[in-house]
């Protein structure tokens, strides 16, 4: 089963994929966490995009797609894939899917999680996470432990992202809603197209989708 999850930022994609990889045999590929460590590491393509991401702008599709490329050639032993912020352009969209049917894995379903604007600015602007395990936790709704300790994992490395500050996320949201959100009318064209409400509790979410991947 090959997924992907669309919808804008902090709408829960994240959380999302790690409960599908820890549940199914399937892998993420999030192309975010992909250029995050690419400039967490210094490479010369982390460098090139550092600025474009703190703005919120988006990184050139040359880049994500080879990104994306190469992971597929190595994620091949799983039962899925779970496209996570990849894609988000009509040029990503048509570049996967040639890269997916070259390979044979072609995409089952794209759940769309939905979400309003009010609720995406609340939500990143409280949001962490643990550095080690990437568990998320949020400063009203799910505030850090007090002993400093990840509830999941235990580490004690909680990390905030440069571009969850309300500039950054309004040029983010602004670029989804221009770049991205084509993409509905696209894979609804396509029939892949499944729509879950993303403000519903975690649980409900997951088994919405869940749902979904069993039906
Ligand atoms: P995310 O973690 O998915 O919110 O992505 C963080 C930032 O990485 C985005 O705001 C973009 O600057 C860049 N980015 C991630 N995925 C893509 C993509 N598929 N196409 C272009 N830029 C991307």
């Amino acid at each position: 089963m090959n997924i992907i999850l669309l919808g804008p930022p902090g709408a829960g994609k994240g959380t999302q994929a790690r409960h599908l990889v820890e549940t199914r045999n399937m892998v993420q590929l999030s192309t975010g966490d992909m250029l995050r460590e690419a400039k967490d590491s210094g490479t010369e393509m982390g460098k090139t995009v550092a600025d474009v991401m703190a703005r919120g702008d988006l990184v050139t599709d040359e880049i994500v797609i080879g990104l994306i490329r190469e992971k597929l050639e190595v994620a091949s032993e799983h039962d899925g894939f779970i496209f996570d912020g990849f894609p988000r352009t009509l040029a990503q969209a048509t570049a996967l899917a040639e890269l997916l049917t070259a390979i044979g894995k072609p995409l089952d379903y794209v759940i769309e999680l939905r979400v309003n604007d009010d609720a995406l600015v609340n939500r990143i602007s409280g949001r962490s996470t643990c550095g080690k395990c990437g568990e998320v936790y949020h400063d009203e709704t799910k505030p850090q432990p007090t002993d400093g300790k990840c509830v999941k994992c235990g580490a004690s490395d909680f990390k905030r992202r440069a571009d969850d500050n309300e500039e950054s996320l309004r040029n983010r949201l602004m670029e989804y809603y221009k770049k991205t959100s084509p993409l509905l009318g696209y894979y609804y064209a396509h029939d892949m197209l499944k729509g879950v409400d993303g403000l519903a509790d975690i649980d409900d979410v997951q088994a919405s989708i869940a749902e979904i991947l069993d039906s």
